[in-house]
């Protein structure tokens, strides 16, 4: 009997390269600043942008060499899966992680990212520079932004 589950079902851990890329919705929401409480651990989105994230496109603006730029940028892997908590409850990667599947408007679902916008679910035209703002903790106490629920299937 052929397996017709598509791809994102299986464990993370058995997925090739290419699946593992193109779970990545693009919402650029990991590219926000956040805050996390010390006692609580609760990680708060903010609506300020890693200074490479280009606005329109939701994409990094350096990717390969991104580095040189932002020292602590994350790549998310099958390594460090326990990192997962800070990234958004919308994140492919997370929700998969935590048994939820993909959401409805997912591009791998939809085959492009039109529906994730249209959603809200991207940070597109929604945020605002670092340089601008800065990326002190009293600046971004103030650009605290409740983004559309994860759940919005
Ligand atoms: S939050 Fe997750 S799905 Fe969205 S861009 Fe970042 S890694 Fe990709
Ligand atoms: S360097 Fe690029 S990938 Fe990293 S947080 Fe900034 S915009 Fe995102």
């Amino acid at each position: 009997m052929t397996d017709t589950k598509p791809f994102w079902r299986k464990p993370l851990q058995d997925m090739s390269e290419q699946e593992w890329e193109s779970l990545c919705d693009g919402c650029g929401k990991c590219c926000l600043n956040k805050l996390i409480d010390d006692d609580t651990e609760e990680v708060y989105f903010t609506n300020v942008a890693c200074k490479l994230l280009n606005h329109k496109s939701c994409q990094c603006k350096k990717y390969p060499q991104r580095f040189k730029y932002v020292p602590d940028c994350h790549k998310v892997s099958i390594e460090n899966l326990d990192e997962l908590y800070w990234f958004p409850p919308s994140c492919a990667y997370r929700r998969l992680h935590e048994g939820r599947d993909l959401p409805s408007w997912h591009p791998l679902i939809t085959g492009n990212q039109s529906a994730m916008h249209a959603a809200g679910m991207s940070i597109r035209n929604k945020v605002l520079n670092e340089d601008d703002v800065g990326t002190e903790s009293d600046i971004l106490i103030g650009c605290i932004a409740h983004w559309p629920a994860a759940d919005l299937d």
